[in-house]
């Protein structure tokens, strides 16, 4: 008989477990040996050794994230910079030409625009919003387009549909950061995207105690980037494998809560009279909620919002705040709090922040699974102190 892996309820919990059960073990044991008997392998990429991300904790996470978001394949990386470093190492190189959304991921900018330049890679931003300024942007070398399922800090959703369509029209591979939907509310493989990364860190993982990331899409994508991994070195540790595998077997429960408890924060904020603005997608008045409504399963645990009061009352409700932790990442258990001016987007100037609508007193809250009356109570005290 084999098993009903239809929903991903049941996919988090056994797509890629190895069957039979190794010695009957319920979880996955963890194989801390860095090379493994010679079995007659012919290819260097299939010797068993960690480097090469085999080891059979590797194997059963990458049959589980493809599982996940119904995809051909999939790794897992050192970090969820090391997949996108990889990915891009493997697919461009000295006269490629590469678009991407011009609010990014901090790490991600940094490496664009402070190293692309070196590697004889050239680069523009585009606008997600503004489908008609793409084919300005478009070069007889342009590659691939990458863009941010849900941008930070501004949790904007871009024309992802109109993307895709642009992308299969000019034969470029399409890449999407899907780290702040995770593959509860978004499986970018099911729209047409070639190439889904992750940091693991976050969601996926869920206890804020490991880093490690993921490129989930198309084989023969996958299996490039996973060689170009191999020289590079960014493998996962078995033992932060272990600790990932542990974390997205309760990703679906982590994040329908979430999902709920921060769309409830979102809303409460919104009617605060403190509050200036709040950015969430769920929310009917985010200019990509529409978008959110059509392509998502759920809106995220993500949001941020403005003070009347600018940076000074900014300050005061991280201080005042006791439950939400300030620290920056995100997609943890615990609530986390922090003014993306002094934490993700510090390596921007003021000027550059403001360009793209980040003003300097936006608080970013990555909501946990703390009872949400419980945050609402302490947001409450917080914002009269
Ligand atoms: C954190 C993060 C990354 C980088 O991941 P690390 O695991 O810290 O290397 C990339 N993209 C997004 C959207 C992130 O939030």
């Amino acid at each position: 008989m084999t098993k009903p892996l239809r929903h991903i309820e049941t996919k988090l919990i056994h797509a890629g477990e190895p069957e039979p059960l190794i010695m009957g073990a319920v979880s996955m044991p963890i194989f801390q040996s860095s090379t493994f008997e010679y079995a007659g392998q012919k290819s260097y990429h299939d010797l068993k050794y960690i480097r090469l991300n085999n080891t059979p904790n590797h194997v059963a996470l990458h049959q589980k994230l493809a599982a996940l978001e119904n995809a051909e394949a999939a790794i897992v990386t050192a970090s969820g910079m090391a997949a996108i470093t990889t990915t891009l190492l493997a697919l461009l190189g000295p006269g490629d030409h590469f678009l991407a959304q011009e609010c990014l991921y901090g790490g991600t900018h940094d490496f664009l625009t402070k190293d692309f330049a070196t590697l004889g890679i050239s680069f523009d931003f585009i606008d997600g919003d503004d489908q008609d300024s793409w084919k300005i942007k478009l070069r007889s070398n342009t590659k691939a387009v990458y863009v941010e399922t849900i941008t930070n800090p501004l949790m904007q959703v871009a024309d992802l549909k109109s993307l895709i369509e642009f992308t299969k029209t000019h034969d470029l591979i399409s890449i999407i950061d899907n780290t702040f939907a995770s593959p509860i509310n978004f499986r970018p493989s099911e729209w047409g995207f070639d190439l889904s990364l992750h940091s693991c860190t976050k969601y996926l993982n869920g206890h804020s105690d490991i880093v490690a990331g993921a490129v989930i899409g198309r084989a023969d994508l996958v299996e490039k980037i996973l060689h170009k991994l191999n020289h590079l070195g960014a493998s996962l540790d078995p033992h932060a494998c272990f600790l990932l595998h542990r974390g997205i077997k309760t990703l679906a429960v982590r994040i329908k809560y979430q999902n709920k408890s921060a769309l409830e924060i979102a809303k409460y904020l919104e009617n605060h009279p403190a509050i200036k603005m709040v950015n969430h997608p769920g929310l009917e008045s985010n200019p990509g909620h529409q978008r959110a409504r059509d392509l998502f399963d759920g809106y995220g645990g993500m949001l941020s919002f403005e003070l009347k009061d600018g940076v000074n009352a900014a300050e005061r409700i991280i201080k005042n705040i006791t439950l939400p932790i300030s620290a920056p990442s995100l997609g943890g258990v615990e609530s986390l709090i922090t003014r993306p001016a002094t934490t993700s987007h510090s390596g921007m100037s003021s000027k550059e922040r403001q360009s793209l609508g980040i003003s300097d007193s936006l608080v970013r809250l990555s909501v946990g699974i703390e009872a949400t009356e419980d945050i609402i109570e302490d947001f409450d005290q917080a914002l009269k102190g």
